[in-house]
């Protein structure tokens, strides 16, 4: 069985295959988050900007996830009625990266 692709190697692919609105846009783990937070994802629209947090003491499987479920939302960074909504809009978009990250 092949291993599990790393955080770091799935943020490349996304990158090139589910570019978000604003292309600058951050990935870093953080072990500084509670341990009910797995991600979070802030957007800053004046500044054009996109910062995704994965907590990095969750199981790597589970940062993963966190990296598609904080990538979902940026990618609806735009829309500011959409954007913290897990709605089917929010489901197509994470359904876009999960293919990107075990599909590609
Ligand atoms: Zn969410």
């Amino acid at each position: 069985m092949a291993g599990l692709i790393k955080v770091h190697d799935a943020v490349i692919l996304l990158r090139h295959h589910a570019p978000p609105p604003y292309s600058n846009i951050s990935v870093r783990l953080s072990k500084c988050m509670d341990e009910y937070t797995y991600g979070e994802c802030v957007v800053d629209v004046a500044k054009e900007t996109i910062r995704i947090k994965i907590n990095s003491t969750v199981p790597p499987i589970a940062q993963l996830d966190a990296l598609m479920h904080e990538w979902a939302h940026a990618l609806l960074s735009t829309l500011p009625d959409e954007f913290e909504k897990h709605n089917a809009l929010w489901g197509i978009c994470y359904a876009r990266c999960y293919s990107v990250v075990f599909e590609t």
